[in-house]
């Protein structure tokens, strides 16, 4: 079929021409004496993106799930407890990897369309007087469901209860996207991946760690190797790396940094919230809901849609896929056949956003879903031409 296929998934994201072209490059020799002018800028304007003076970034060819990996091994022992809440596919699937590593794993079970529930971390921070729990593991945005939770408030309940646990934040869905404070909520492991708000290919994990919890890699004693942080500190901090480093990715990593350092952080956040709320305008124009329960729930990257019951979110997204040569986002597990997603984050604009409001909608109609035709596209355009007008007014 002539004309781009729309990816409106929640990463991979679409790679800007400069990302793109960054990579386009002849092999380089990754022991160059001049690569350090090239690497250490790197890792100083990345910690930029993650809102950080003190924390280190490492930079791993692998994708999220290899950060968070990297996150539990290199700061836990076989054996710690962890806390966490469980609430789409991939707070579950990291909860999961917890306890293959031999972590005890503390889950609270939340309603998929919540987030973190934080009074209830709270009760159980408090409780823990004798502090076995080692990290407080908190997923910032639910992908699955669409759904971003309060880690400040996190944070602040771990203060309350003056517990010196760990916080761990994945921010693969966020980070770069809405707005993320390492230092000022003292997270102590971020771990994100290229091919979200980066808007580069998977195949880096992204993370940014504190000195606590560097100082804490002393004392962890799980097994690891790869992901080891202490090879990555001995060999990083003359701009090299224990092994063959992906220098297309890295130099994709510049390209990226630099559109989102030059669009300025507050106004990606600003535009992904824009374009989040154009879609929340369509979907109650459609006279459907959210899988997110609430709007302190909102995600800013990601809308999970539910349809009305009797309907297949997996057929609709085939064909959509087929017929209109477009990709939304599949529902996962839990919410498999009952919701389909708009990934609404990355190199992304009003237009783009509307594209993928009229496709679901045509695919919607098509399978006779009761939705009257142009009514999401209609409130997503008086919404954009509102917020952009008010925009442009300000600049
Ligand atoms: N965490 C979240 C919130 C995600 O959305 C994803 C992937 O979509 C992951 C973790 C896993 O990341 P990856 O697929 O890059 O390993």
């Amino acid at each position: 079929m002539p004309g781009q296929r729309g990816l409106f998934i929640p990463g991979p994201t679409n790679v800007p021409q400069a990302v793109r072209l960054a990579m386009d490059i002849s092999m380089e020799d990754q022991r160059a004496p001049d690569l350090p002018s090239f690497t250490l800028p790197l890792f100083a304007d990345v910690k930029k993106v993650f809102k950080t003076d003190t924390a280190q970034v490492f930079l791993f060819p692998a994708s999220g799930t290899g950060g968070w990996e990297a996150a539990m091994t290199n700061t836990l022992s076989p054996g710690d407890k962890v806390l966490i809440a469980r609430f789409g596919q991939f707070s579950l699937l990291w909860a999961d990897m917890c306890t293959r590593m031999g972590l005890e794993v503390d889950v609270v079970d939340v309603p998929w369309g919540e987030g973190v529930p934080v009074e209830i971390f709270a009760e159980k921070l408090k409780a823990d007087k004798a502090h076995a729990y080692k990290a407080v593991l908190v997923t910032h945005n639910e992908t699955a469901t669409g759904v971003t939770s309060d880690v400040a408030g996190v944070r602040k309940a771990m203060d309350d209860a003056h517990h010196p646990a760990l916080l761990f934040v994945d921010a693969v869905s966020s980070l770069a996207s809405i707005d993320f404070h390492m230092d000022e909520w003292k997270v102590d492991i971020c771990v994100s991946g290229s091919q979200k708000g980066f808007m580069m290919p998977a195949g880096l994990a992204i993370l940014a760690v504190s000195e606590k919890a560097l100082a804490a890699r002393k004392a962890a004693g799980m097994r690891r190797c790869y992901f080891d942080f202490e090879d990555m500190m001995k060999t990083n901090k003359d701009g090299f790396f224990p092994y063959t480093p992906p220098l297309h990715m890295l130099r994709a990593l510049r390209a990226a940094t630099d559109l989102l350092l030059s669009e300025g952080l507050e106004n990606v956040f600003a535009r992904h919230h824009r374009l989040a709320e154009g879609v929340r305008q369509a979907v109650s124009a459609w006279g459907l809901r959210l899988c997110a329960a609430a709007p302190k729930w909102h995600s800013d990257t990601v809308s999970a849609i539910l349809l009305p019951e009797g309907f297949d979110s997996a057929a609709l997204v085939r064909h959509a896929y087929t017929k209109y040569h477009m990709s939304l986002g599949m529902g996962l597990n839990k919410v498999a056949g009952k919701v389909f997603r708009i990934g609404h984050l990355g190199d992304l604009n009003e237009i783009m956003c509307l594209q993928a409001l009229a496709g679901a909608e045509m695919a919607m109609r098509d399978l006779g879903v009761p939705v009257t035709a142009g009514s999401g596209v209609g409130a997503a355009i008086e919404y954009y031409r509102g917020a952009t007008a008010s925009s442009a007014l300000k600049n």
